[in-house]
């Protein structure tokens, strides 16, 4: 896919603006929801785009292709973020490039990524996905395994739990993605109440090209937009 980087950066304006104008009515401010640029359609000059434009926090969802992004576009400014199904074998050569892991999709990934981190003298930031449309072909915990799950999680001094992330159902309507955005929220909600210390739930990774400005309405604080860049 080529586009040029004025389309591009026209793009990245125009989002910006809806990402605001969807905080605002959500009663937040442009600055707390993050724009997260999934590059993983595009090649290295349209990643520049971005850059270009003033984006500096990228996701990408398969391992390889963010490992050699990475090591291609080092000294960029560039904050990679691993938004896809991270497969165990993998995490030990991912986790360096990482600085937020947005699919922990399940107890495994979580304890290999916590063991890794320890080894490598660091804490790794990860966010619990949870399957909220209960499609069977997604990755993530039940709704209802979060919460036993939270104890656990807070031994794990390799990671810091900073939120949940979740995906809309396919091919569903905006207000079938806004009923799986609410239950993302209000288990989030419930969660926070008898959250162990040393997990966080502030953010909410929700919200893609198709769906954003209904995720922000309802709490989203990262958005993983990437085919409406490049339109
Ligand atoms: C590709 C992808 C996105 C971005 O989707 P668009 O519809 O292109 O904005 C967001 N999240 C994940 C996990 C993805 O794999």
């Amino acid at each position: 896919m080529t586009v040029t980087a004025e389309r591009i950066a026209d793009n990245v304006a125009r989002i910006r603006e809806s990402i605001a104008d969807a905080a605002m009515r959500s009663g937040r401010r442009a600055g707390e929801v993050s724009l997260i640029a999934v590059t993983k359609y595009v090649g290295i000059e349209e990643i520049d785009a971005l850059i270009a434009a003033g984006c500096t926090k990228m996701g990408e969802n398969r391992p390889q292709q963010l490992w050699d992004r990475a090591d291609q576009l080092q000294g960029r400014p560039i904050h990679w973020h691993m938004i896809g199904h991270l497969q165990r074998n993998k995490a030990r050569r991912t986790l360096p490039y990482v600085t937020l892991l947005h699919a922990g999709d399940s107890l495994r990934l979580l304890e290999a990524v916590d063991r890794l981190s320890q080894e490598a003298g660091r804490v790794t930031d990860v966010l619990v996905e949870v399957n909220v449309s209960g499609d069977a072909t997604k990755h993530g915990f039940a709704h209802d395994e979060v919460e036993p799950l939270l104890p656990k999680l807070a031994e794990l001094s390799g990671l810091r739990i900073r939120g949940l992330m979740a995906m809309a159902s396919w091919g569903g309507s905006l207000d079938e993605a806004r009923q799986d955005f609410i239950r993302l929220r209000e288990l989030r909600d419930k969660l926070a109440t008898a959250c162990p210390p040393e997990i966080s739930l502030d953010e909410l990774s929700m919200g893609m090209s198709g769906d954003f400005e209904v995720a922000i309405e309802e709490g989203a604080t990262l958005v993983r937009i990437g085919s409406a860049f490049y339109a």
